[in-house]
Parts: C-alpha cells; structure tokens; sequence
C-alpha cells in the first residue's frame, strides 16, 4: 500500500508530494488556479498558523522561499502570489496550515485581485468556468510531482513516515 501524507482529513499519496522537510512537505494542488499552483504544507496538522512553533513557521518559509524560486523559474513567471487562507472565515477549506504557492504575469487575472476570488472559490464550488481548475488525474499530479523532486534536489521515500 502507497504511503500516505496527512492534509487536514485528507491522506495524500506520497506520489504527490515533491520535497519534504522536518517540519514542511510541497503538496501539487488537485484544483489549481493556474498551472503551477502548489502548496507548501505543515507537516503536524495544526489547524492555524498561530498554533506552529517558531521552528515550523521557520521551516515553512524557508521551503516556501525555495519552492518559489523553482515555480517561479519552471513557469517563466514574473511574480508570485503566496498566500495563507488561516481559518474557515479566510477561505480556507483544508483545515491543515498551508502555503499556497501561485506564479504570476502580467494579465494572467482580468482584475489583478481575481486570484483571491479564484483562490476563495476553488475549495468550495467545481470550477466549471475555468477548465484550468477541474480536479487533476493521479497520473498528472504525480508526473509534476517527479518534475519539481528532481528541480528540487531529489526525493528519499525513507525521509517520510
Ligand atoms: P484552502 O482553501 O486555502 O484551504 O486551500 C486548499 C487547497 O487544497 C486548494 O488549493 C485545493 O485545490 C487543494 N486541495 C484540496 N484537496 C486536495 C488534494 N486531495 N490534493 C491536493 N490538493 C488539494
């Protein structure tokens, strides 16, 4: 059976994920709002941001700050777009602290602030307007996954349990 990562009630398969830290795993999103779109996740599941340690925050950031750089390189992006939804009255959905990594261009939203709609909505409701945000394939998911272990130095199985 595929080991699995914790995402709020949701196990992940570990085929998903692209690095994993002490205390952070990148997860590739089901639904992403454009192509690249990712999260940076708290290993404990602490429902809040408020409820990490310093070392987790630490460690969050330092990977985010890493995996930033490589969505930002892999996608020719000019910007990026990070963003913590903390708390059901945030948006968000997954009630596991985490990341959201987006690259950006110019002109890639109508309105620069539609991200935050498209971010706010993607949990909740099927985004049938947007063919970029229907749920992915295990096998697409896990083919971006490969893509970004290998950008990101490499992947050890044994490193998660
Ligand atoms: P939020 O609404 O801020 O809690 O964000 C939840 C994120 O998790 C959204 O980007 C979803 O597309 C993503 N998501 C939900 N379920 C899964 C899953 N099983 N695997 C990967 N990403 C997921």
């Amino acid at each position: 059976m595929e080991k699995t990562l914790r995402f709020g009630p949701i196990a992940v398969p570990l085929s998903q994920a692209f690095f994993a830290s002490k205390h952070a795993f990148g997860l590739v999103n089901l639904k992403p709002i454009r192509p690249g779109h990712v999260l940076v996740v708290s290993r404990r599941p602490a429902r809040r941001f408020a409820e990490l340690t310093p070392d987790e925050v630490a460690d969050l950031f330092v990977q985010g700050q890493r995996v930033s750089r490589t969505i930002e390189r892999l996608h020719r992006a000019e910007a990026l777009t990070l963003c913590i939804q903390d708390g059901a009255a945030a948006g968000q959905t997954v009630p596991h602290v985490h990341l959201h990594v987006i690259p950006r261009r110019p002109g890639d939203f109508a309105d620069n602030d539609d991200v935050y709609r498209e971010l706010d909505a993607t949990g909740r409701q099927p985004r049938v307007d947007n063919p970029e945000c229907t749920p992915r394939t295990p096998a697409d998911m896990a083919a971006e996954a490969l893509v970004l272990r290998a950008e990101l130095g490499g992947w050890d199985d044994s490193s998660v349990c």
